[in-house]
């Protein structure tokens, strides 16, 4: 989307600053929204200084893209938090997020994107995934499963699993706690394996809408040659992208039905055709909402009204346009999981569509590493005020930097992701039986 074409919701930005903070709270403490303007400390870090941003670039009122403007506008991991408290706590017109998408797009076009995406981008279009790494090693996870490629054997269910979890090893146990799970509920499926395109979810979170839709084309191409009926997917990044971006890229994934694994693997014990062990877990444990999972997968519903005005002042659709609080997140079925196989589970005090990012998505790693890593501080804070030894996530870059942060600073959480901790369980069933 152009900026031009967000004007009317940036200038009913108020900057009331209520995108700052995580509504009804009951302490202080955790009550902030937003990761960006905890690091930056300055109010143009935040949803509503974006937007001020925003405004100056589309009036042409900045003397090009200083280093303070670009950190303020990619220290920030696209998490929506700001997106959601805006409409919670004041105003559901102004849609910061999307206008923090519209912002980054014209900085990518007016080519002062930042190094780092540059090439994450090159890499992108020279091997298909963000990372540099050869397509060839994109499936070494799966080295010694005997799976289908859906290519060659139809199947009704393809696999997805995403470029995170594919190129990064600490995930692969997850993976293959996934795919014995399917296996043991006799799923018949199969995996497009090194012929799975990038999602482009990346691509567009850090303004290269181009590569994004070209991505998006291809996988749907792919899906569509696969012939499955329902695709589950394995990375949150890929859910939303497939939920949320493909919409807004006008590229249709259709004739399929999308869900996620931890919705399938619920779904797969609820009819009966799953069993787990008995056992569970003693520790406290707690779960951390993805963002993209939760809020941001809530689907994208186009819109395409006008805007009037009730007694002069009030703001009103017609026909009525869909409001994103991001109710429709993926949170209970990672929580049933969760209870399935352990004894005691608490929340944080920021969950579900108010929960608070860990830094690991949206392009502010990448660039701004101390970003995400303080944001990932914060969220780790917040576990061990919970009284939680351990913290679960289902989504693959969550898992990966809240380990990597908590193991480089000593934290003393155990990040775990889903399927892998409830491999653990098991593994403690048959060690104890
Ligand atoms: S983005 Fe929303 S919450 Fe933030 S300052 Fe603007 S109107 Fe207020
Ligand atoms: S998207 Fe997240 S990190 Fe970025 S400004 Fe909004 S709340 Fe802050």
């Amino acid at each position: 989307m152009k900026l031009e074409d967000r004007r009317d919701y940036m200038a009913r930005c108020d900057r009331c600053s209520h995108c700052k903070w995580t509504p009804g709270m009951p302490s202080g403490r955790f009550a902030s929204a937003c990761p960006s303007i905890e690091y930056g400390q300055f109010h143009s870090y935040s949803g509503g200084g974006k937007n001020i941003t925003a405004y100056a670039v589309m009036e042409n009122r900045l003397d090009g893209y200083s280093a303070e403007t670009l950190r303020s506008v990619y220290a920030c991991s696209a998490c929506g938090a700001c997106d959601t408290a805006c409409k919670w706590n004041h105003a559901d017109t102004v849609d910061p997020l999307d206008t923090i998408h519209a912002l980054r797009e014209k900085i990518v076009s007016d080519g002062a994107a930042l190094p780092e995406h540059a090439a994450a981008m090159d890499a992108l279009s020279r091997h298909g995934n963000c990372y540099g790494r050869p397509a060839s090693e994109r499936s070494n996870w799966a080295k010694g499963l005997r799976l289908k490629d859906i290519l060659v054997q139809p199947a009704p269910v393809l696999l997805h699993i995403g470029s995170e979890n594919a190129y990064e090893p600490s995930q692969w146990p997850e993976l293959r706690h996934v795919i014995t799970l399917l296996q043991r509920a006799k799923v018949n499926f199969g995996l497009l394996f090194d012929a799975e395109p990038d999602c482009g979810g990346y691509a567009f979170d850090i303004g290269f809408q181009d590569h994004a839709r070209d991505a998006a084309r291809k996988t749907v191409e792919l899906i569509a040659r696969s012939k499955a009926e329902r695709v589950i997917t394995c990375s949150g990044e890929a859910h939303w992208a497939f939920q949320n971006v493909y919409p807004r890229l006008g590229v249709k994934l259709t004739g399929v039905r999308v869900e996620h694994i931890t919705q399938t693997v619920e779904g797969l014990i609820a009819a009966g055709a799953l069993e787990l062990p008995a056992r569970r877990a003693a520790e406290t444990v707690s779960y951390h909402d993805s963002c993209k999972l939760g809020r941001l997968s809530e689907p994208y519903v186009e819109w395409a009204g006008r805007w009037t005005q009730a007694m002069g002042q009030i703001n009103i659709t017609e026909p009525p346009r869909p409001i994103r609080y991001g109710n429709g997140g993926i949170y209970e079925a990672p929580r049933r999981l969760i209870d399935r196989v352990s004894e005691h589970r608490v929340e944080l005090q920021r969950n579900r569509q108010l929960a608070y990012c860990c830094g690991a998505l949206g392009g502010g790693k990448e660039a701004y590493p101390d970003f995400a890593r303080h944001a990932a501080m914060e969220r780790l804070e917040e576990v061990r005020a919970s009284g939680a030894g351990v913290v679960v996530s289902a989504c693959g870059a969550c898992t990966s930097h809240l380990r990597e942060v908590a193991r480089s600073a000593g934290v003393a959480v155990e990040v775990r992701g889903l399927f892998e901790f409830m491999a653990r369980v098991e593994a403690q069933k048959e060690t104890t039986a």
